[in-house]
């Protein structure tokens, strides 16, 4: 009944496809998206997607990789993209917290994919680190024409707003859960229920109590859990609730 979706199943870390996933779908997660950070990664997710009915996938470049972003890579990242299970375009965005980082070519990376995902006609994974400004600046002036959600979310509330006012969904990852998470838990509590998705960004950020382990699928019910109490909503039905959310978001996810 659980969603994860965005992970990275392509990690070396999660090498043992089959086991994790017979570990998700025993905790009770039934669909779960991996994402690409590169040409490479995407034709991973492609390749999963085909050999379990569980698992869709996103195809794109992610920020910390757009320097190896040129024609070539971007025809592999648009091939696999027209799949059935192929429901978004990403992880794509902008990224100055690992150094060194170049900014214009990010930038130029990410509008690109951003009207791969319009002539496609699919909604984007967005991934945003200490990079508010310029990609607020990119979402208004390169619009998405078919929705998106901001990953792993750890803006302010006032951000939250900025971006729920422009049709996007926030996804709560494990960092929700960590000791220091007062203004994570403050969008929690603010963002409506019906944009809230939820993820686990594995093999990173595991949520408590696994801080500091390799993260999987399996603890998307942890964070679903968490998030629901947050907001004072039985667990069922919020869990009910997001897949919704994820369906109306990814169209795909309902094709297959
Ligand atoms: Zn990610």
């Amino acid at each position: 009944m659980f969603i994860d979706t965005h992970c990275h199943l392509a990690d070396p870390k999660l090498a043992d496809t089959d086991a994790v996933v017979e570990e998700y779908l025993k905790a009770g997660v039934d669909t779960v998206m991996t994402m690409g950070c590169c040409a490479q990664t995407s034709e991973v997710g492609f390749e999963q997607s085909k050999k379990y009915p569980s698992v869709y996938f996103a195809s794109g470049v992610h920020p910390s990789d757009s320097a190896g972003y040129n024609n070539q890579e971007k025809d592999r990242v648009i091939k696999i993209a027209t799949d059935k299970k192929c429901v978004a375009i990403g992880e794509i965005g902008l990224d100055y917290y690992w150094k060194p980082y170049d900014k214009d070519t990010q930038i130029k990376v990410f509008i690109d994919q951003i009207e791969i995902a319009n002539e496609l006609k699919l909604p984007i994974c967005v991934h945003m680190r200490d990079a508010t400004q310029d990609t607020l600046q990119v979402l208004t002036e390169h619009k998405p024409m078919y929705g998106g959600v901001l990953h792993c979310f750890s803006g302010s509330v006032e951000t939250a707003k900025i971006v729920l006012d422009k049709g996007f969904y926030i996804s709560f990852a494990g960092t929700l859960t960590f000791k220091n998470a007062n203004k994570a838990l403050e969008v929690g509590k603010f963002v409506p229920t019906d944009r809230c998705l939820t993820e686990t960004d594995s093999p990173f950020l595991a949520p408590t109590p696994y801080r500091g382990t390799v993260n999987s699928p399996k603890n998307v019910p942890i964070i679903c859990d968490f998030l629901a109490k947050l907001k004072g909503i039985e667990l069922t039905e919020f869990a009910k609730t997001v897949k919704n959310n994820a369906q109306t978001l990814f169209p795909k996810l309902k094709n297959v």
